[in-house]
């Protein structure tokens, strides 16, 4: 039954969500967990907790249809994702509320990620037309390499952008001919399971299946269950572990997309001061800084520092906190009360190790959303070795780290154990192609951050994981490589000769 959500005229919320198996959503039974928004504390729906049982009916069901659905032209699948994304996009509005209030990131915000997540469903509607198979004549025959899907992937995704989240692996694993039980985060299961409706309407029953629940619960069920034939994942690099840890114990391929503490590099160079604050305070603070893509350690030029500073905190200070559905705000709340008492610890620990807090620090107050922990942008002077430069936050605050020496630079800016995304901004081309060429880790932005292109590889070095997303090559992710060599004509008898 529809329910009106508090808050929007009607994005169209059912009272409670069962898992969808099969092509159809169960009932949520007695166990469920609720949705809540996070700014206001208001209740949107409940949801099933589910299970080893349910996660058992989910598989089931995915081998049920893989046999169909692997075998199935790839133009077939090529046309279905068109269809997805088609679907999504004319109900682009409504999907983009549900997220801002389930999880409590700006309405405009979330807009953004259907526009990326629907650009995913087409890359690969594309991409699968063009994933050849390769192969070569022999003296006697010709071997063929083919790339064949792989089974039933298990996929768990993190809340930070749920729409985001499903199509980097949805579109490249169902392209590629696999069926998937995915488990959506217990904080943001909401979108995820509206989505289910649009997959009823588009997809055989099996293709897709959705089996909400906790952590360890349900994602423990389904990374253990022994026909998952290949796991994805992203969220924490320690939930990583685990899940690597699963994969190795039935020596199955993982794919991970883990946390990040990404370096954002100002040269003395820069010509457009005011651009390049803008585009860094944006890396910082961009979905209330619960980006794993964040730009939080930024390294500025000891030249320019004190003028970039200023305008740094002038900006960061008067940008617009406000309500998630309110289409002028800025930044809005985080997507939970313990998310935001980490973030605050955070803010505490920066301030006992010496850091100098020159703007932001506290949670304020957003008349009709006191329920939510709206985070002022927070900038720390620190230094590269100090917990709040070195640990993810997953908040709005940025270390801004001051330098003087190129190399001295380049070493901090790697001296993290994550390894995932970076930014500089300079005059000289050379000079950047040549830091970007030195930083490691998966993706380098110059002169622009959060630069995301359908095509252009996005994926973690070091503690950031493996396998890169957003790019051609995911396919290889979610196939199996096999050769096929005929010869022709049966050799002579010689062997038992
Ligand atoms: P998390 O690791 O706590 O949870 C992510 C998912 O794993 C959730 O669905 C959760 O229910 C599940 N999970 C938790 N414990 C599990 C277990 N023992 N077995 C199986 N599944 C389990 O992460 P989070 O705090 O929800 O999300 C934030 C993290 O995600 C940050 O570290 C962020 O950097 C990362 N992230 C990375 C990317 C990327 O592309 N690299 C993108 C978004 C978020």
């Amino acid at each position: 039954m529809n329910i009106q959500a508090p808050g929007h005229p009607n994005p169209g919320l059912d009272r409670s969500y069962g898992p969808f198996i099969g092509g159809e959503f169960l009932d949520a039974g007695e166990r469920t967990f609720p949705a809540v928004n996070p700014a206001t504390g208001r209740h949107l729906a409940d949801i099933a907790r589910c299970g080893p049982r349910e996660i058992d009916l989910a598989v089931k069901a995915a081998r049920g249809a893989f046999k169909s659905w692997s075998t199935t032209g790839y133009e077939h699948r090529s046309t279905l994702l068109l269809k997805l994304a088609d679907a999504l996009e004319a109900d682009l509005p409504r999907l983009a509320m549900i997220d801002a209030l389930d999880i409590g990131r700006r309405v405009s915000e979330t807009e953004v990620d259907y526009r990326i997540a629907i650009g995913q469903y087409r890359y690969f509607a594309a991409a699968i037309l063009n994933f050849e198979d390769f192969g070569k004549p022999i003296p006697n025959g010709y071997s063929i390499a083919r790339r064949q899907a792989i089974g039933v992937c298990g996929i768990i995704i993190p809340w930070n952008a749920p729409s985001i989240m499903a199509a980097l692996k949805l579109a490249p694993a169902l392209a590629a001919g696999n069926t998937v039980v995915l488990k959506p985060d217990e904080n943001a299961s909401l979108s995820t399971l509206e989505l289910c409706k649009h997959i009823a309407n588009i997809f055989p029953p099996g293709v897709v299946n959705v089996v909400p629940g906790l952590g360890e619960e349900a994602g423990g069920a389904l990374t253990a269950h022994p026909d998952v034939a290949k796991l994805a994942f992203t969220g924490s690099s320690e939930v990583g572990r685990i899940i690597s840890a699963a994969a190795a114990a039935r020596l199955v391929p993982v794919t991970l997309e883990l946390g990040g503490k990404s370096p954002n590099i100002v040269f003395p160079d820069v010509q457009d001061l005011d651009a390049v604050v803008d585009n860094a305070a944006f890396a910082g603070t961009y979905c209330n800084g619960q980006s794993c893509l964040a730009g939080t350690r930024l390294f500025v030029h000891d030249h320019i520092y004190n003028a970039f500073m200023d305008k740094l905190v002038a900006g960061l200070s008067s940008l617009n906190i406000g309500s998630p559905i309110d289409a002028t705000t800025k930044l809005s709340c985080l997507v939970s009360k313990t998310q935001g008492e980490r973030v605050l610890d955070y803010i505490d620990i920066g301030g006992k190790e010496g850091a100098n807090l020159v703007t932001g620090g506290h949670r304020q107050t957003i008349a009709g959303n006191e329920h939510g922990y709206f985070i002022q942008p927070t900038v720390f002077e620190a230094n590269n070795s100090m917990r709040i430069a070195q640990e993810e936050i997953f908040g709005p605050v940025l270390s801004v780290i001051r330098w003087n020496d190129y190399e001295t630079m380049l070493e901090e800016a790697n001296g993290v154990r994550y390894g995932l995304a970076s930014g500089i901004y300079t005059a000289d081309l050379a000079k950047a192609l040549k830091t970007a060429e030195r930083l490691e880790v998966g993706a380098v932005w110059i002169n622009q951050y959060f630069n995301i292109l359908n095509g252009a590889p996005l994926g973690g070095w070091k503690d950031s994981g493996f396998g890169s997303e957003y790019c051609r090559e995911t396919l290889n992710l979610y196939t199996h490589l096999k050769s096929v060599t005929m010869a022709y004509d049966l050799p002579q008898q010689w062997y038992l000769k």
